[in-house]
């Protein structure tokens, strides 16, 4: 039996890429990957001449390459999206009331919360089961406080994990009667988390809502970071119906099974990839584990935590090189950015660098040729507090995207969600802008570190799918897939920057199919 050939000729304002600034008319797609763009009219007819051809009138102001997001977590994002945001309640019928909400509209098989506090709640104390036992009788529950340390059980998830066992611990606590009241703090609760953690087919239905979101937003390809093993099989077999390409990057201690298997060059296709795996080099700079090279500025003596040494980074680089394999090394603080470059030296692997928060000047020329993954939204999120991290002396080494990019890096954006926000446009907005609205000093001290808006938003197609080694996606010119995110208004056309985060995705196709 003949396959079916889809054609079909997108007409709209279309940027094909952005360096170089190419724009046509419409174009032209046969099967999913784009074989003509011009002018409508010579689009026009080749779609006349050739049989079965369909037209589509693209809405929106402009369209472009769909966003490639090169390092995002669509588990953790997907559980977010199905965790219950306590954060707004003032009291304990509030919390009911949000309890109650979000059961009935998604009915999920175990209730997560998180983000009550009871210093801002009326009655001034911990949560209990009491207060949601009538609500949640059927189904474990579990409601975990602002600070992530302290959390309550339901009855029923009480029982099912046993903590009648566990009372006398200090961990869990009772009330003056001597009766649990279901708050659990530290190990307890992290252990009971992780018990009432959903089945791999649950997991599979939060991957599918994170993916929904990012094609809402005209995200079309992800970097997807620190893929559980139990997911491989679901991914692999789901990412089409997904309509979400999916680059997959697993724990480090796949590495071993990898090689097991003894399959090399990774394996899958345009949908669903094996890429490699991704290390820790260091920590973050918030909690002040990133690695520097000299101490925190507001924590004299530490430096900061090494996760590897040079040789363990390298020896893991040569043994997924080996099987064609990559490998995403997370590395904040300029120490790490050394032991990357000193194990990728040493091994001769083709590593990437997620990151790369903090660059010294003799670090910028060993970048050239290096693919580096970083979060312009780190920018605006971390400005409480990264003076104080690195003094004034150093801050104007943090988040250094145009400069790494002038060393002759290959740089792709990210967002490292669920740590910030999906939304393309305010990442865009925060590359472009460095936080100048948000007041941030970056803005004040690097503003040499700005980048365009064509420049944000190579970076964010061409340049992330060439982090994540991909010649068919990050361009719409003849010979790539046709993957296009349609825009509310003309990005190169606003007049403010603050306008950036108005922009709305109206559309979005994957493969010349509608996805959003
Ligand atoms: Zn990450």
């Amino acid at each position: 039996m003949a396959q079916e050939v889809k054609v079909r000729a997108f007409f709209g304002n279309l940027y094909l890429s952005y360096q170089p600034l190419l724009k046509a008319g419409a174009l032209l797609s046969v099967n999913g990957l784009v074989v003509m763009a011009g002018e409508s009219k010579a689009v026009e007819g080749a779609c006349k001449a050739l049989s079965g051809c369909e037209e589509v009138d693209l809405p929106g102001r402009a369209a472009g390459p769909g966003f490639i997001d090169s390092h995002l977590h669509l588990t953790g994002l997907g559980l977010q999206l199905n965790t219950l945001d306590l954060r707004s309640v003032r009291s304990i019928a509030e919390l009911r009331d949000k309890v109650r909400a979000f059961l009935q509209e998604r009915n999920p098989p175990v209730l997560i919360a998180r983000g009550w506090d009871h210093e801002r709640m009326a009655e001034r104390r911990f949560v209990t089961r009491f207060d949601v036992d009538d609500l949640v009788p059927d189904r474990p529950a579990v409601l975990v406080r602002i600070c992530g340390h302290v959390g309550t059980l339901n009855t029923y998830a009480m029982r099912q994990l046993g903590i009648d066992r566990l009372r006398g611990s200090p961990d869990v606590v009772v009330d003056e009667r001597g009766e649990l009241t279901g708050v659990m703090r530290e190990d307890v609760l992290l252990k009971a988390l992780r018990a009432l953690e959903p089945p791999p087919e649950q997991y599979m239905s939060y991957v599918a809502d994170a993916a929904r979101l990012l094609l809402s937003q005209g995200v079309t390809t992800v970097g997807f970071m620190n893929v559980p093993l139990r997911l491989l099989t679901g991914l692999l077999s789901e990412a089409r119906r997904m309509m979400l390409r999916m680059r997959l990057y697993l724990d480090v201690g796949a590495l071993g099974l990898l090689e097991g298997l003894g399959l090399e060059g990774g394996f899958g296709n345009e949908w669903v990839k094996v890429m490699g795996v991704k290390v820790f080099a260091d920590g973050s700079l918030g909690a002040r584990t990133a690695l520097l090279s000299e101490p925190y500025e507001d924590a004299p003596g530490e430096r900061g935590k090494q996760n590897l040494s040079v040789e363990e980074l390298s020896n893991i680089m040569s043994r997924a090189s080996r099987l064609g394999l990559d490998v995403a090394v997370h590395a904040i603080g300029d120490g790490a950015l050394d032991v990357f470059l000193a194990a990728r030296a040493a091994s001769g692997a083709d590593a990437r660098v997620e990151h790369a928060s903090v660059v010294r000047d003799d670090q910028l020329p060993r970048l050239r040729g290096v693919r580096v993954s970083v979060q312009p939204m780190f920018v605006i999120e971390d400005r409480g507090w990264l003076k104080g991290r690195l003094g004034a002396r150093r801050l104007g080494l943090a988040y250094r995207f145009r400069s790494i990019v002038a060393s002759g890096a290959i740089v792709g954006l990210s967002t490292d969600a669920p740590v910030e926000p999906t939304d393309p446009w305010l990442t865009v907005y925060a590359a472009v802008t460095r936080g100048q609205g948000e007041g941030c000093e970056l803005a004040k001290v690097t503003p040499e570190e700005r980048l365009t808006v064509p420049e944000a938003l190579h970076l964010y197609t061409a340049g992330s799918a060439a982090v994540l080694k991909d010649p068919l996606i990050g361009s719409l010119t003849p010979g790539h897939l046709a993957d296009v995110a349609v825009f509310s208004q003309d990005p190169l056309e606003v007049s403010e920057p603050a306008d950036l985060r108005t922009i709305r995705n109206v559309a979005t196709f994957v493969g010349g199919e509608r996805a959003f």
